[in-house]
């Protein structure tokens, strides 16, 4: 299909009508302007005209090529006109003089000085500099508005004048929302601090797991201290060219000092804050360069004017160590991932903005997500109210929050996978193995809910287990008693049917995953004692490790870890093989309800 008018027409086509005009007042305009117009005739027909008295004046070129002269035309106007040299010069001298023709006389062919520079020197050069504007300005548009304005600001620094958030919008966080209350008081009143001569930090950081409020809390600091709020992200300032990122740095500090007191908020500061090191020559200039503008502009401003940095970042453990040194961001203000408590405060806040029912069960839904970010809970909030409507109601219900966690744990139900009756019947069993060898154990945390419809995430069925309360430590015990659970669904396909299948995939991940730390990082296996041999690499992003041992040691690692796993996995076989017609009977009930709860599963446990 045709599009309509384009309304931005491609710098292209300005540089092809300009150079069109260009060639077009060569070819007819100029030359016409510059010289006169000159006829051109053959040398008999100049003797002729001598002869007839028609010419006036005559002229040798520059050349001594042509002759160059005038003549009255037919309405008695002066014409110009040429012609080739003849060898016989003496003859018209001759002739000349004869017919009284001025020669040798200056032949005016040049326009006035002044309009022939215009026009030639000029005019061009007003066409390249339109030319030129024309280009940068297309061209900013298509990037972003930076390409040809080196040195001048054009970072994308949002300033909001009132951020609207406060520390109320921020739930839980109660260490960090003290530590920066002291920023807030010293934006509302700085010469209190000034008075006794303390120096506030200049800057904080915020670290921590994304999704944890560390923006919001930032917005929070404005909101409370009333100050306007600059924020922009790490990215903003790397550059395509050398030097750009530090111009906005520069930038970026010189409007905050004009609009003191306030918080300028650097985010994903580890784009430009990593360490700086040699391992690319030549590759990172931009990125130094602007590094280190940003520490000669935090070394540079006075701390009592009341410019407060916050900056926010995920990955702590990559920042140069200069940013991190005193005067600059002193303060590292840790934003963790909320325990029971956070999350309940969390989930309350968000619920305030959707209509609920009376008896929602918000501290359920606490206790379901043990690990979720702030993010994800105001999602699971949004979510349900979103379900509500999906279903027809007004109010969001406590079916609604736990549906949502369920998506946001093992992802969409997804209602018309086709699975044939004897996988189903395998899915049955494993998932009662998991939640028989969980009840049999008094470490483990109590079964909350057992399912085999299948979900979106690819899982295939799930045992739910739910701790009463929240633990910070995991105990040996703990940690052989979810090794066995995990094994459980393993163990209850051979025991049940003799085989295994790929449907174990994602326990034995988490299995490895566990035994591991267990042996390298928490100093559970007697082999090893307490040493540690595996180090977290980035401790909000994933937890990867790297190991620090050398090839012999990690060979005996991996011994370690299959024999935890093995005692795991044959405890699991034993508890299921003692009581195996409860596991027949559990699973013949669960594939005729597809869903049961944990209080229906211990009643025929324990029956
Ligand atoms: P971060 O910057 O740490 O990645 P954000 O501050 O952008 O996280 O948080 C994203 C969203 O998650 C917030 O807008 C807010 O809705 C919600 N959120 C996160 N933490 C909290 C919290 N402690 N209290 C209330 N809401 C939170
Ligand atoms: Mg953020
Ligand atoms: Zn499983």
């Amino acid at each position: 299909m045709k599009e309509g008018k384009n309304p931005k027409k491609p710098w292209l086509y300005y540089y092809g009508v300009v150079l069109l005009v260009i060639v077009l007042l060569n070819v007819f305009v100029f030359p016409s302007l510059l010289h006169p117009r000159v006829t051109e005739v053959s040398y008999d027909q100049f003797l002729q005209l001598i002869n007839d008295g028609k010419v006036k004046t005559a002229a040798l070129d520059e050349y001594g090529t042509s002759i160059v002269f005038t003549v009255t035309d037919a309405n008695g106007r002066e014409a110009y006109g040429e012609t080739g040299v003849w060898p016989d010069m003496q003859y018209l001298t001759q002739l000349l003089l004869e017919k009284g023709v001025i020669f040798g006389a200056e032949i005016p062919t040049q326009t006035s000085p002044l309009l022939s520079t215009l026009l030639s020197f000029i005019l061009p050069m007003v066409f390249f500099v339109l030319i030129g504007q024309i280009l940068s300005r297309s061209m900013q548009k298509r990037m972003g508005g930076n390409a040809l304005t080196l040195g001048k600001n054009n970072a994308k620094i949002y300033i909001e004048s009132q951020t609207g958030k406060t520390f109320k919008d921020v739930a839980g966080q109660d260490e960090a929302k003290e530590a920066l209350s002291e920023i807030v008081d010293f934006l509302h009143n700085p010469s209190r601090y000034a008075q006794i001569g303390a120096k506030l930090p200049k800057g904080a950081l915020l670290v921590g797991p994304p999704g944890t409020g560390k923006t919001l809390l930032a917005k929070a600091v404005a909101g409370e201290a009333k100050v306007p709020f600059f924020s922009i992200s790490g990215s903003e300032f790397v550059e395509m060219f050398v030097g750009m990122g530090a111009a906005k740095v520069r930038d970026l500090f010189k409007q905050a000092g004009e609009k003191a007191p306030c918080i300028v908020f650097i985010d994903e500061i580890d784009t430009i804050g990593k360490k700086r090191d040699n391992a690319l020559p030549g590759g990172n200039d931009e990125r130094e360069q602007t590094l280190n503008q940003l520490l000669a502009e935090m070394d540079g401003f006075d701390g009592n004017k009341g410019v407060v940095i916050l900056a926010a970042t995920n990955r702590p453990e990559i920042l140069d160590p200069a940013l991190l040194r005193p005067g600059r961001f002193d303060r590292r203000i840790p934003v963790e991932l909320p325990d029971l408590a956070g999350r309940l405060a969390i989930l309350q806040v968000h619920a305030q903005n959707v209509k609920t029912d009376e008896q929602i069960d918000l501290a359920a839904v606490a206790r379901m997500t043990s690990g979720a970010s702030g993010a994800e809970l105001a999602n699971i909030v949004n979510e349900s109210a979103l379900r509500a409507v999906r279903l027809g109601r007004d109010r969001v219900s406590q079916a609604d929050l736990m549906e949502s966690v369920e998506n946001v744990i093992a992802g969409m139900q997804r209602k018309n996978a086709v699975i044939s009756d004897q996988e189903k019947k395998l899915i049955a069993y494993h998932e009662i193995g998991h939640a028989m060898v969980a009840a049999a154990h008094k470490h483990s945390a109590p079964v909350t809910k057992i399912t085999i419809i299948p979900r979106t995430s690819g899982a295939l069925g799930y045992t739910m287990q739910v701790e009463e309360d929240e633990r910070v430590l995991l105990t040996r015990e703990d940690a052989m008693a979810t090794l066995a659970t995990l094994t459980g669904g393993r163990a209850a396909e051979e025991t049940v049917f003799g085989t295994v299948t790929s449907g174990a995939s994602n326990d034995i991940e988490k299995i490895t995953r566990l035994a591991r730390a267990m042996v390298t990082r928490y100093g559970m296996s007697d082999r090893f004692d307490m040493v540690a041999l595996e180090t977290v690499q980035n401790q909000y992003l994933g937890g990867d490790t790297s190991l620090s041992c050398s090839s012999e040691t990690a060979r005996l690692i991996d011994e370690e870890v299959r024999a935890l796993v093995r005692q795991a996995h044959e405890e699991a076989l034993r508890i299921l093989r003692e009581k195996e017609e409860k596991l027949h009977e559990l699973a013949a009930y669960l594939l005729q309800k597809e869903t049961i709860t944990g209080d229906e599963f211990m009643q025929i446990l324990n029956a």
